[in-house]
């Protein structure tokens, strides 16, 4: 099954040891490797892929515009690209005048959002304001920076120099935190009044900005934040004056039925990213989002940031085609009726199941978290439970995405699914027969 080749290869993979299968073709929902073997891909790797993988309209818009302008660097000029997607993109902000800044990457949007906020801060002379808060089990990006605000422990440790260690609240995350004498709504407000206490501790005028995702993805298995919970934090950041930047790197660009999800939740943050289905995995491609308000002290003073390779010509040529896809044929829409579907045949398959805790999502972006006794819901004794987990997937010939927390010493992991837009009914039968594999042969590997 897998292509051995792969361990003696010069290349640095992400696992060691282990086999790569060499993927060789791609076309709608599958990948093909070099055995022939198809995947369904019902993750659209790490959800990137949002309409498919080799949609007619965004690999025309590539191929023009590697007929017109292959390459203009940001120094010397604009181009029609950049343009169109940042007018598309602005424009379906909820307030007027927003500006957009694009780069290659979900870390080098967040990145740039923590730049905007800290040079936002310097040209309201109030230089002090530089802590970003965030929260635990969270994860914006692997530079430094962004990784210097990102609650994911496993990932942390693993980094060799000093990151930032800026207060960290805890998630809202009701399977496990909520009290059982506690209202939903006595939750949400008290799960984000943790925010307050976190800025009452630095100081206000130490801190810049708070960083969450509207609907945390893969470092908590698609949980989204329960009604009232977004608004009052966006109240408290008002009350101590400092910026809400939305990470939604996963579950926006559609991913949740609206283009963004904090759109869901009646508030407007400062400053949203967007990566991964914005590029649709077509070209590498992100997006960071302002409002006219933070976007305004940059009139007078230039933005201190840039890379090589922000706004290029043919990644905003996939921008614009991925976003022509989604409007030809409503798929924002579509995504949120076949999302209600997917999700009760998921519930209606594995709610019962004794290793599993919850089955939970919004729109295309659902997780099913799994536990070793649902009663107390203790995770395993085992740890790297995701890698076993991808790789029984695989042999089902399912690509998922499965990722792991510690939660007491043990190892709870979690199983991402998040198709591409296109997805057709018959898709959503096959993963649930591929998972009900996967999980029964994990079962049987963990209780070995
Ligand atoms: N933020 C979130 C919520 C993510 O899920 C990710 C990646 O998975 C990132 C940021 C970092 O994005 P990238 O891997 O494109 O740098």
């Amino acid at each position: 099954m897998t292509d051995s080749n792969s361990t003696k290869s010069p290349m640095i993979y992400r696992q060691s040891g282990y086999a790569y299968r060499t993927a060789n073709k791609s076309n709608g929902l599958y990948i093909t490797d070099k055995e022939n073997n198809h995947y369904l891909d019902m993750s659209g790797g790490a959800a990137v892929s949002s309409v498919g993988h080799d949609h007619p309209i965004v690999k025309e818009r590539i191929s023009d515009q590697l007929d017109s302008l292959t390459f203009a660097h940001t120094s010397f000029f604009t181009h029609p690209a950049q343009e169109e997607l940042a007018g598309r993109i602005t424009g379906l902000f909820d307030e007027p005048d927003a500006k957009v800044y694009f780069s290659s990457g979900g870390s080098e949007a967040n990145e740039t959002a923590m730049k905007l906020a800290w040079q936002y801060w310097q040209a309201k002379n109030q230089d002090n304001k530089k802590i970003v808060i965030s929260r635990e089990f969270s994860y914006h990006g692997n530079t430094l920076g962004t990784l210097g605000v990102s609650g994911n422990h496993a990932r942390r440790k693993r980094s060799a120099m000093p990151l930032n260690d800026w207060p960290r609240i805890q998630p809202y995350y009701p399977l496990r935190f909520k009290h059982d004498n506690e209202s939903d709504s006595e939750y949400a407000y008290r799960s984000a009044n943790q925010l307050a206490i976190a800025i009452e501790q630095v100081g206000a005028e130490n801190v810049a900005a708070f960083i969450c995702e509207p609907v945390v993805g893969s470092s908590l298995g698609v949980v989204a934040a329960g009604h009232g919970y977004l608004q009052r934090i966006r109240a408290i950041c008002d009350e101590y004056d400092i910026l809400l930047i939305c990470d939604e790197i996963m579950c926006g660009s559609g991913r949740t039925g609206t283009w963004f999800a904090h759109s869901q939740h009646h508030i407007l943050p400062d400053i949203v990213t967007l990566a991964k289905s914005i590029g649709g995995g077509y070209q590498p491609l992100a997006a960071t989002v302002t409002r006219a308000m933070v976007a305004a002290e940059f009139e007078t003073s230039s933005f201190a940031h840039g890379h090589t390779y922000i706004s290029h010509p043919l990644c905003c040529a996939a921008g614009c085609g991925v976003l022509d896809a989604i409007e030809v044929d409503n798929l924002l829409e579509r995504n949120q009726q076949l999302g209600k579907t997917f999700l009760q045949r998921l519930k209606d398959t594995f709610e019962d199941h004794p290793n599993v805790a919850e089955v939970r999502g919004v729109g295309l972006f659902m997780a099913i978290e799994l536990v070793s006794d649902k009663n107390t819901l203790a995770g395993f004794e085992i740890f790297g439970l995701e890698n076993m987990i991808r790789e029984l997937a695989l042999q089902n010939g399912l690509i998922c995405y499965p990722s792991e927390i510690v939660w007491e010493g043990k190892c709870v992991p979690h199983i991402m699914i998040a198709p591409p837009f296109i997805i057709e009914e018959a898709h959503m039968q096959e993963c649930i027969e591929k998972l009900q594999l996967t999980i029964e042969a994990f079962v049987q590997s963990v209780s070995q």
